[in-house]
């Protein structure tokens, strides 16, 4: 069989161990784990890395555990604005949508948009009618709402009255979803989803549905999908950044993912990190926090799944 891979991440910055309960800790690992196996499902058919990635993101978004979709961060106002992008590295064809407030599954419609083929990104209102007017589902603003969400804005709006917002936890800060793949046909895509981050300004976009920033997919060289402070992965153009370092100095995939990771963004004292693949089928998963909701299947069938450092085997 031809050497085929998929790697996902559900966001950095997770929270203190004893913050969930080990029930909840098994229940998120499970997620990642059934994530794996709906975008490996596609590619051990031999389907497409872009239909792999969607398929792993649709059903994170699905899930309460991560931060996109349903269970997404609100903004200052108590408001969801979701955000996300694909990236089909055959093509170089992308799309994307920001600041939406009703597409029940963003990643969905960043497809439309790529394969609508004209726009890349899609904003606000427009982005939520051209989901509808695609066929998409769209929601009510409660249905991305979760109970832990809710006291997530109100502990950040409570950091920000005692002026102690930037010691906040990293779990408090963000999160975001995202996968990237190597298909048996040796093309590449990635896709990420986010709310962005708890009590984020209104109207602010983040990193993920930036092409080049949160997300990016090249053949023969590397995808790559980001989580962490996007404002800093925009500036550091992250998914490109990785992507130049293997194309250009011929890096592997794991040395240019954590010299980007560890290098150049840990020094701005921000939350971040990504999972990347490369051409070959290696896999990188580099995080500056205490942890990254990750997991990562090959050929061989074989899932595995984190948040902090140690890493479980998933039983489909
Ligand atoms: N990168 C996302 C954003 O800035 C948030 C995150 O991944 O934590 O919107």
């Amino acid at each position: 069989m031809t050497k085929f891979a998929l790697a996902i991440h559900g966001g950095c910055g997770v929270m203190a161990q004893l913050d969930l309960s080990e029930a909840e800790w098994i229940a998120a690992r499970r997620d990642l784990g059934r994530a794996l196996e709906a975008g490996y499902a596609v590619l051990v058919g031999g389907g497409k890395a872009i239909d792999a990635v969607q398929a792993a993101v649709v059903f994170m978004e699905d899930s309460p555990h991560f931060n996109a979709g349903h269970g997404a961060a609100l903004n200052e106002n108590g408001v969801h604005e979701l955000d996300a992008s694909i990236m089909d590295g055959r093509t170089l064809a992308a799309g994307a949508v920001c600041a939406s407030r009703h597409i029940r599954n963003p990643v969905l419609a960043a497809r439309a948009v790529l394969e609508h083929g004209d726009a890349v990104l899609l904003v606000g209102p427009a982005a939520d009618r051209f989901a509808e007017v695609s066929g998409l589902a769209v929601e009510e603003q409660g249905y991305f709402t979760t109970e832990r969400r809710r006291k997530a804005l109100a502990a950040m709006k409570a950091h920000v009255v005692a002026g102690t917002h930037v010691a906040a936890s990293e779990s408090e800060k963000h999160g975001t979803v995202g996968a990237v793949a190597l298909d048996q046909q040796g093309h590449l895509a990635a896709a990420t989803s986010t709310g962005g981050y708890n009590n984020k300004p209104d109207g602010r976009v983040g990193d993920s549905p930036v092409i080049g920033a949160g997300t990016y997919a090249r053949d023969g060289v590397c995808a790559v999908s980001g989580t962490g402070k996007g404002e800093f992965f925009i500036r550091h153009v992250v998914g490109h950044e990785v992507a130049s370092r293997i194309a250009y100095l011929r890096e592997t995939v794991e040395d240019a993912a954590t010299k980007v990771i560890m290098e150049d963004l840990k020094p701005h004292d921000i939350g971040a990190g990504l999972v990347a693949v490369g051409a070959d089928g290696s896999i990188a998963a580099p995080y500056n926090t205490d942890g990254m909701f990750r997991g990562w299947v090959t050929d061989a069938g074989e899932y595995w799944v984190a948040s902090h450092d140690q890493v479980f085997r998933h039983h489909s």
